[in-house]
């Protein structure tokens, strides 16, 4: 043991051996690996080492236009026609392959994004393979499911990822669009479109019809081409409020259906009467590990007055222990940020947050040399209109308020641009289900942080963005009725 709190580790990292890389990956339309008409390539990094990983396809108009028609084509010959429970056996195919090649997706989710490989393997890669599983389930259901309502499907869907959950927001996005009958073309973010490409080959593997679901990758003007393009019918995006906005406006006036999923900053609300320790690790959870890289990530922490010193104390301690290093050794609770950009906008606010007077604690740790990484950092006496409060950070940075009553901390966590989750920590039912009818906020977790099943709606209020992805909500934004 080393000083009070902390344990030494050995080094425990997850083998890269049976992980397969090409050196080039051309963009996945109608079925094939293609070269792209643009004729221009990007490379993707591993941000905890700076090592390049591959280089991949950038998809200018004329390739995003080969792919919608090439969606185009599968939705009106194939797809749209094809009875739901064949559908679903391609979907169901499409899951399992995931669990068949489980390892080696989590490995690259990990190098790409620089996310802890705990992480993509425990979270990630498992619950992008029970979306699959989920929406097969409903394929040929889809009557049951909004009975006397005839669902039907839209046609095809512009999908745009980013780069926190890359495979995971795929298969979010994938799974449902083709279980309600509609073929894809799917963007993944340019800092991580290694597993989507991956995916790209199980797809094909799995002998999804050709063009079905097409996969291309580029940078945000590849999403717009997308987006814009007059065959998408349905665009659905997750990434931040501002390319929300621009998208919103860029579809009005058109029939297309949207639903966004954008920022957070998620309030964890810890009451005097809460198990204190699993509250701590909860807010834990909740903001620092995956780097805080989460759209609902519990970035704002409210505490009971009577409680807050010993909540304090004890998030101090626990962040004491947290490993900040490699992404693939399999003690690392905090991974690599995913690129210098986001690294430069966290230490910004980290700065603001400073240079507002608030308190700020990190962690003693050490953090590599090389490669992009950021500690654990405790914003204390913050208050509703410091920046590091209202602003979206997407990195492990908490800002700490005390409250006296419910209604305080309701109108405090309340009181922000956005909505998309939030946590309540309480041992009394009633204080529940009193904070959840009253939190703005689409997703309220009580006594628990960060869970997720492909059966629950997702999504958020305000500028968090509109509609929701998983569960039967997440398939009725697939259909028309
Ligand atoms: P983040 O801040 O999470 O990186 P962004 O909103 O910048 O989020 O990016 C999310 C996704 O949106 C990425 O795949 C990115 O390439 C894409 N994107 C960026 N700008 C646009 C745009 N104007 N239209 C469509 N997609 C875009």
């Amino acid at each position: 043991m080393v000083g009070e709190f902390k344990w030494d580790y050995a080094p425990a990292p997850e083998s890269k051996d049976h992980v397969r890389l090409e050196k080039q990956y051309d963009l996945f339309i109608g079925g094939k690996f293609v070269k792209p008409l643009s004729k221009k390539y990007f490379a993707t990094y591993n941000p905890a080492t700076g090592e390049k990983l591959a280089e991949v396809a950038q998809a200018n108009e004329k390739d995003v236009d080969l792919a919608v028609k090439a969606a185009k084509a599968a939705y009106d010959k194939v797809w749209k026609k094809m009875p739901g429970k064949e559908r679903a056996k391609y979907i169901y195919r499409i899951a399992r392959m995931i669990q068949e090649r489980a390892r080696e997706l989590a490995v690259i989710e990990s190098m790409d994004g620089g996310k802890p490989i705990r992480e993509s393997r425990d979270v990630d890669v498992p619950l992008a393979a029970n979306h699959f599983f989920y929406y097969a389930g409903w394929a040929d259901k889809l009557e049951y499911a909004f009975p006397n309502r005839t669902p039907q499907s839209l046609g095809v869907a512009g999908q745009i990822i980013p780069w926190n959950f890359p495979l995971l927001m795929a298969a979010w996005k994938i799974a449902p669009a083709l279980a309600a009958g509609n073929t894809v073309v799917l963007k993944p973010a340019e800092t991580t479109p290694l597993t989507a490409l991956k995916l790209a080959e199980i797809i094909r593997d799995s002998g999804l019809p050709d063009g079905v679901v097409n996969i291309i990758t580029g940078y945000g003007d590849t999403g717009a081409a997308i987006v814009n393009h007059p065959q998408v019918n349905k665009v659905a995006f997750t990434g931040s409020t501002q390319v929300g906005k621009i998208i919103q406006k860029a579809i009005a006036g058109t029939d297309k259906k949207i639903t966004l999923e954008l920022g957070g900053k998620a309030a964890n609300i810890i009451f005097e009467d809460a198990a204190l320790d699993q509250a701590v690790e909860g807010v834990v959870n909740g903001i620092f590990f995956n780097q805080g890289h989460v759209c609902c990530a519990g970035s704002r922490l409210f505490v009971q007055e009577s409680v807050a010193d010993t909540v304090i104390r004890k998030l101090k301690q626990r962040m004491e222990t947290l490993i900040v290093g490699d992404p693939l050794d399999k003690n690392t609770d905090i991974g690599a940020i995913n690129s210098k950009e986001q690294l430069d906008k966290i230490n910004e606010y980290i700065q603001i947050g400073i240079n507002e007077g608030a308190e700020m604690h990190q962690s003693s740790c050490s953090i590599p040399a090389k490669g992009y990484f950021c500690k654990p950092t405790l914003f204390l006496h913050t208050s509703q209109s410091h920046r590091i409060v209202q602003e979206e950070i997407f990195g492990p940075v908490l800002a700490v308020q005390t409250f006296r009553t419910i209604e305080e901390v309701i109108e405090k966590a309340n009181n922000i641009p956005y909505g998309l989750s939030a946590g309540v920590w309480t041992d009394k039912g009633s204080k529940i289900f009193n904070m959840t009818t009253k939190m703005r906020a689409g997703v309220v977790w009580a006594n628990t942080y960060n869970k997720f099943d492909p059966a629950s709606p997702f999504g958020g209020y305000k500028e968090s963005g509109f509609g929701r992805e998983g569960g039967l909500h997440g398939l009725a934004a697939y259909l028309k009725f």
